[in-house]
């Protein structure tokens, strides 16, 4: 499958294969990796190989490629057996929220207690 690739976008190339990353999760269309600096003992980053710019890029025409993200995430989240415990999974859309890479991604955060959001 060809996936619609931006530029120096770091997600994409990560996504492409480009740096080696270890990814802990693979399927056609998600990919998810450890996150560079992680804020949790299991941080992990959940996103699509076509590039999106974030979840207010998302439409309808993703409906089907949402699922698989959120999938795959959930599917880390039991391969960590976090199920009991419990999780966090987000996404910063936009400056307010802190998004730093413009290529949309959810956050898999758990392995410790998290604390309250803010
Ligand atoms: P944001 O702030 O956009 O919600 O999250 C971006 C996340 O990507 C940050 O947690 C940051 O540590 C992570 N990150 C940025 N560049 C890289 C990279 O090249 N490799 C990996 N594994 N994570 C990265
Ligand atoms: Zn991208």
């Amino acid at each position: 499958m060809v996936h619609e690739r931006e530029q120096d976008c770091i997600f994409c190339r990560i996504a492409a294969g480009e740096f080696d990353t270890k990814f802990v999760y693979e399927s056609d269309t998600v990919v998810a990796f450890n996150d560079l600096a992680p804020q949790a003992e299991t941080h992990v980053l959940v996103i699509p190989r076509q590039h999106i710019a974030s979840v207010a890029a998302v439409s309808r025409e993703h409906d089907t490629l949402l699922g698989e993200l959120v999938a795959a995430a959930t599917s880390v989240a039991r391969d960590r057996k976090l199920e009991e415990s419990g999780y966090r999974l987000l996404t910063n859309p936009g400056p307010d929220a802190g998004q730093t890479v413009l290529h949309l991604h959810l956050h898999l955060l758990g392995g410790n207690s998290l604390g309250p959001l803010g």
